[in-house]
Order: structure tokens, then sequence, then C-alpha cells
């Protein structure tokens, strides 16, 4: 153990989070940079697309010290941009997830990365002013809790409030932090073209005057083995070209950076 580590304090060794696990290095979960990656257990939505349903529903979840995580992270300090937490729904665990972004915050140096869905706006209002960036994902036309409703698997009125933060998290992190990286998977039979850019011409009003930088990603649906809802797992993963071209009609309607991700590509910027 390095001299350093010894000196972690004791809130850190009595906080426990659950997690499915980490990865020291990775190159695909925060635009044009590499993370340590940690998966969080468990998630308020059912997607039924959902590649990391086991993880999502608390399967094979490891209850840990937050100090292991910090230890590991420590140790990779050199080779890595930001401590990017995902999951499941990170800010489930506020508490165990406030503690490391703080002291990541206030004693490394690598920046704090979030991806939520966004429908706890109050906790990622607690959590922005550790954070350097914040991946929020608009999983369906926010005007339309229906379709919202089917994607992420909940009854209609609790989509309809879910909506209404999601809303209200992309506004606040607008504002308030450096990097906000909005994400739409474009599930075949249930997402095409037009959704996204429905999306995005919903989305253009929200951050019209954001002082973050803001970037779109549109991705592809991969039909994972972990998937929730076994019909999923027969479906092709996306057109790679249509999602190609989802992308390029968002670059028409919002003035941001947009990507686009598939396994054929990588991560592609358009310009
Ligand atoms: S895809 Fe849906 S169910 Fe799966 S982790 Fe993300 S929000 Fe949760």
């Amino acid at each position: 153990m390095s001299e350093k580590i010894s000196e972690l304090p004791a809130f850190l060794k009595n906080t426990y989070i659950l997690i499915g696990g980490w990865k020291e290095n990775s190159l695909v979960d925060v635009l044009e940079s590499v993370s340590f990656t940690l998966w969080t257990s468990r998630c308020n939505f059912k997607c039924p697309w959902c590649g990391n349903s086991k993880l999502a529903r608390g399967l094979g979840e490891r209850k840990v010290p937050i100090a292991d995580i910090i230890r590991a992270l420590e140790r990779n300090l050199g080779f890595i941009d930001y401590f990017h937490v995902t999951g499941g729904e990170p800010t489930l665990q506020h508490e165990p997830l406030e503690a490391m972004f703080r002291y990541i915050a206030e004693n490394l140096a690598v920046k704090n990365s979030l991806d939520t869905n966004g429908s706890n706006p109050h906790i990622v209002k607690r959590l922005a002013k550790y954070l350097d960036h914040v991946a929020v994902d608009v999983k369906a036309p926010l005007s339309q809790p229906d379709k919202y409703s089917r994607i992420v698997g909940l009854p209609l009125g609790a989509t309809v409030e879910a909506i209404a933060k999601i809303r209200n998290c992309i506004l606040f992190l607008c504002k308030k932090v450096p990097f906000l990286e909005l994400r739409t998977t474009m599930v075949p039979e249930m997402l095409g073209i037009e959704d996204v850019v429905e999306i995005a011409k919903e989305l253009r009003k929200l951050v019209e005057n954001a002082e973050a930088r803001v970037a779109f990603v549109v991705q592809q649906f991969i039909p994972y083995e972990n998937i929730l809802d076994p019909d999923f797992k027969s479906r092709p993963r996306t057109d790679p070209e249509m999602v190609k071209k989802a992308a390029e009609k968002v670059l028409e309607i919002l003035q941001i950076d947009v990507y686009y991700r598939t396994l054929e590509d990588g991560v592609k910027k358009l310009h």
C-alpha cells in the first residue's frame, strides 16, 4: 500500500457502494478521452432493450468500500483523463457517489464524469460542483410520453414525471458543468431517424443559452447478451448508415458538436 493510499480519510473506508465492477482504462465512455469507468448497480428505469440489464436489476452486484475504488483509481492517475461513473443509474446511490466525487475533486488530479438517465435532477444539482462532464440520455422525444414510456419500460404517469425531471436536469447542466453530452440510442422498431430529428428540435430550445460545451451523440443499438427483453436479442444492430444519417440531420438542427457511435466506425465527429 502506498503512503498516499494509507492517508485516505475514515469516511471513505466506512462508506460502501453497490457496483457491478470497474475498468481501469476505457476509451469509449467519455468522448475523445480515457476514463477509469465504474459501473454502479440498479436502475429506476426498465428499458426492455437495456444491454446492462443484469446490472440494472442488481444481479451479481458487489458491495465495496469506496476506499477500494479510490485506491484503484490512484494507481491509474497517470493514464486517465476522467473518473467516470455509469450504471445502472448512479444517482440512486447518492451518498457514496457524492463522497467519491468530492474526495476526487478536492484531492486528485483527474476530472469527474457522471452518466445518468436524468431522472434525479435534485441529486445531480448536489453533485454538479464536483463534476467536469455529465452525459444525459435522451431516450425518445421529450414531447412524446407514450413513446418514452415504451422505451424506458415505465408506466405512463411515471414517465411523464421522469420527462419533466430530465428537462430540468438538462437545463440545469447547460449552465453548471463545463461539458454536457446528450445521448440517444436508435433502438430498431422503436426509434428512427424522424424521432432523432424531433429530439434535436426539442433540445435546440433547451441548450440555446448553454454556457457548457454541449455535444450530441447518436448511438447504435447493439443486441448484447444481457438484454432484458429476449425479443431484442434477435434484432439486428441498427444499420450504421442510418445512425450516421441521423447524426447528419442533427447537425443541421443543432449548432453544437455532433457525433455518432457504431461498432463499425467507432466514435466519429461530424464536421
Ligand atoms: S438502458 Fe435503461 S434500464 Fe438500462 S441502465 Fe440505462 S436507463 Fe437503466
